[in-house]
């Protein structure tokens, strides 16, 4: 299996694909839209000895611009199926009923969270000047959970891990140090995926991450190999410490609603985070509506108001049962 690195100069930091080298050669995400990353891509292939042609599948961990967008042009290419989880599929092939419905949910959300005129502006414009990033269409393979995909010498199991995004999938496969998984953004080795702004899709988008951080711990994969950055050794070590992280969030959040009184989604984002720009707009007070509406659903938090304000019932709750941090076996 081979990594191949591309660049990302418009989300943070570099991106990753894989190649599945053998019988049915295997390309796993494919990077942003852009020149340089179609170049980074075709290099990178080279270097395997492989090239566009040879692919004879492609599988996207979700429909993300920064792991789906060459996926169109690679399969014009080379004819290979594109295979993404069902919850995505729609948006990756470009039907416009699935861009519409999720562009319906954002403003409807950018509305309930407050978010002023001027970053609203900001980050309107930041999303709608990426939309080409999203690349051509594709014609798209729907996969569910648990389903297998033949994939390089072996196959590809479907891991549906949602939270980050509706869709989000890692693939798991028999490697050298056992059984290893394409996670994309399920966990990262540095930062703490985004939930809540990512894919405003999701429902009880944190309690949805969770679950799927137990499950991805649960399976203790021997490696991870992540949509950015460096391969995770011990996943199920990453899960519980994203998962704890998560546990802290909740806390800070409950202490922001107990010292300044009912807050909206964006203020509460603004005492969390601080100023923010660009794709920020979006991620900030998404995380921060992720955390409140979760203390909503477990009654901690009382429903927002007609201003978007949410007010706090309990001070002091059990933060353990809250956010559950998952065990882990080594
Ligand atoms: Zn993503
Ligand atoms: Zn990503």
């Amino acid at each position: 299996m081979e990594r191949i690195r591309l660049g990302n100069t418009v989300f943070e930091g570099l991106n990753n694909a894989y190649l599945l080298p053998g019988d049915r050669p295997t390309l796993v995400d494919a990077g942003v839209a852009t020149d340089s990353v179609r170049r980074d891509l075709r290099e990178g292939l080279d270097a395997t000895s492989y090239e566009v042609a040879d692919l004879e599948a492609i599988v996207l961990t979700h429909w993300h611009a920064d792991h789906a967008g060459l996926a169109g042009e690679l399969q014009a290419e080379s004819g290979a199926p594109v295979y993404v989880h069902a919850d995505d599929a729609g948006i990756v092939a470009g039907d416009p009923d699935a861009i519409a419905a999720e562009r319906e949910i954002r403003e409807r959300r950018f509305g309930e969270w407050n978010i002023p005129d001027e970053p609203l502006a900001e980050v309107t414009t930041f999303l709608d000047g990426h939309d080409d990033l999203r690349g051509d269409r594709v014609d798209v393979t729907p996969v569910e959970d648990g389903d297998r995909i033949a994939a390089g010498d072996g196959d590809l199991e479907v891991v549906h891990l949602p939270g980050h995004a509706a869709g989000l999938s890692a693939f798991a496969f028999d490697g050298e140090r056992g059984r290893e998984a394409f996670v994309g953004d399920v966990i990262l080795p540095k930062y703490t995926p985004n939930v809540g702004g990512a894919d405003l899709r999701v429902d009880r988008p944190l309690e949805t991450y969770l679950d799927s951080l137990a499950r991805l711990a649960d399976r203790d994969f021997a490696r991870a190999w992540p949509g950015h950055r460096d391969p995770i050794d011990d996943p199920a070590g990453r899960a519980r410490v994203i998962a704890q992280h998560h546990r802290e969030r909740t806390e800070r959040v409950v202490s922001v609603l107990d010292d300044h009184g009912p807050a909206d989604a964006w203020t509460v984002s603004a005492h969390l985070f601080g100023d923010l720009s660009a794709i920020h707009i979006l991620h900030g007070p998404g995380e921060a509506f992720a955390h409140l509406d979760h203390l909503v659903a477990e009654g901690v938090v009382a429903p927002p108001d007609d201003g978007g304000r949410y007010e706090l019932l309990d001070a002091d709750p059990e933060f353990d049962e809250l956010v559950a941090v998952p065990e882990t076996k080594r």
